[in-house]
């Protein structure tokens, strides 16, 4: 029978513990053993019971509820060096573990087609150095690799949502609805500062569902004197008898520059422009715990049991392969095409051309 490792790695995302029970149980109810490896890539470069453990169906009994990853997560040096990796080869080998799921963002996706690309040339090292048999190596002879994007950021090209993103816009809504209600007595203004790196889309989105007068985000850098612009804006909802303005930053909110907008800068020019007493809120980590959201769990679970029938289907090698969600359909995406553009939009944020990011990304959240 087959058998498959499955991992999480990077950063960490609510929901990877729904997606991972569901490829242990759909694994073994299809007669695959499966493995859970520890602390992301870590757990396959040390081998052992600690970094590598076979799986029963209660293994994940439990997990369902819970934000992070039960099996760890790690940013793994040893990984991106190649005796890392013949070491990784080697446990998995040791195992006749053919098959890999990969949960984690861009650069572990990255890692695994590394390894996937690298697979032959290990083997034929790890027999030439006797650190594994002939007839090991032959019962290995392809690693097939399946992925699924674990990051609350939702940047990755090739799906709608990744694991993680709408977990994490729950957490801010709560924190703007919390701001809210601290607002009746004060006229005040709030600066809250989401995360998301390159991509507003947890900004964006909070802005709408959280009623923010204004949000900054990396994709459309505000025209020069937005500072007026926006101070306007936040002076006429005053008149109107708002008493609470909120603006929200994305971490990565540029300006046509590309200089980072902070969110220390916004509040200055609150405090300079109009006197409100101002606060930034920085919402961190919290963005990232407590329980996944339904709509987590499900995409999870169902883009899991995708990655399993990958590899159960596969007859032989097949190319690196990740799980998405396109139109709320789960689809099967080459691995490859999706990092590249992820690395394409990446790039073009970084020279300013955000036209051609927004058209690469191919998400539609800022129609
Ligand atoms: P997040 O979105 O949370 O940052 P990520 O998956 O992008 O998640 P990274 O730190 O980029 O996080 O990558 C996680 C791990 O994947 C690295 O620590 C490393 O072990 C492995 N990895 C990443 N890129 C490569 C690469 N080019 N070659 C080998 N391994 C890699």
């Amino acid at each position: 029978g087959k058998s498959v490792a499955v991992l999480t790695s990077g950063g960490d995302s609510q929901g990877m513990n729904s997606a991972l029970r569901a490829i242990v149980r759909l694994s073994l109810h299809r007669g695959m053993r499966v493995y859970a490896v520890h602390e992301g890539y870590q757990g396959l470069v040390d081998g052992g019971e600690k970094g590598m453990e076979e799986c029963s169906w209660n293994s994940v009994s439990n997990i369902l509820h819970k934000g992070g990853t039960a099996i760890g997560t790690a940013r793994c040096r040893d990984f991106r060096e190649r005796e890392g990796r013949l070491r990784a080869a080697s446990n998995l080998v040791k195992r006749s573990i053919g098959n890999l799921v990969v949960i984690g963002g861009d650069g572990s996706l990255t890692g695994a087609s590394v390894f996937k690309e690298e697979w032959m040339g290990l083997l034929a090292e790890l027999q030439q150095e006797q650190r594994i048999t002939a007839e090991e190596a032959a019962k290995c002879r392809f690693l097939n690799i399946v992925g699924l994007v674990g990051s609350i950021d939702n940047d990755m090209c090739g799906t709608d949502m990744t694991i993680g993103t709408d977990s994490a816009l729950h957490r801010i809504i709560e924190a703007v609805d919390c701001l809210t209600s601290t607002a009746a007595s004060h006229q005040r203004s709030f600066v809250l500062e989401v995360m998301g790196r390159h991509c507003g889309y947890l900004a964006q989105m909070a802005a709408i569902a959280g009623r923010a007068d204004w949000v900054l985000i990396p994709e459309k850098p505000p025209e020069p004197g937005w500072e007026d612009v926006m101070c306007q804006k936040m002076q006429t909802c005053c008149g109107l008898g708002e008493r609470l303005s909120i603006v929200i930053v994305s971490e990565g909110a540029v300006d046509k520059e590309n200089k980072p907008i902070t969110s220390q800068y916004v509040k200055k020019v609150i405090e300079t422009k109009l006197g409100h007493d101002t606060r930034i809120t920085v919402l961190g980590h919290v963005q990232r715990g407590g329980k996944p959201s339904a709509y987590d769990r499900l995409i999870a679970c169902r883009m899991g049991a995708a990655a399993v029938l990958v590899l159960l289907q596969a007859t032989g090698e097949i190319p690196p392969t990740m799980i998405g969600v396109q139109g709320n359909y789960i689809c099967r995406i080459p691995l490859m095409e999706c990092v590249e553009a992820t690395r394409n939009v990446n790039r073009a944020m970084q020279e300013c051309n955000f036209k051609r990011a927004q058209a690469l990304r191919g998400s539609s959240f800022l129609r």
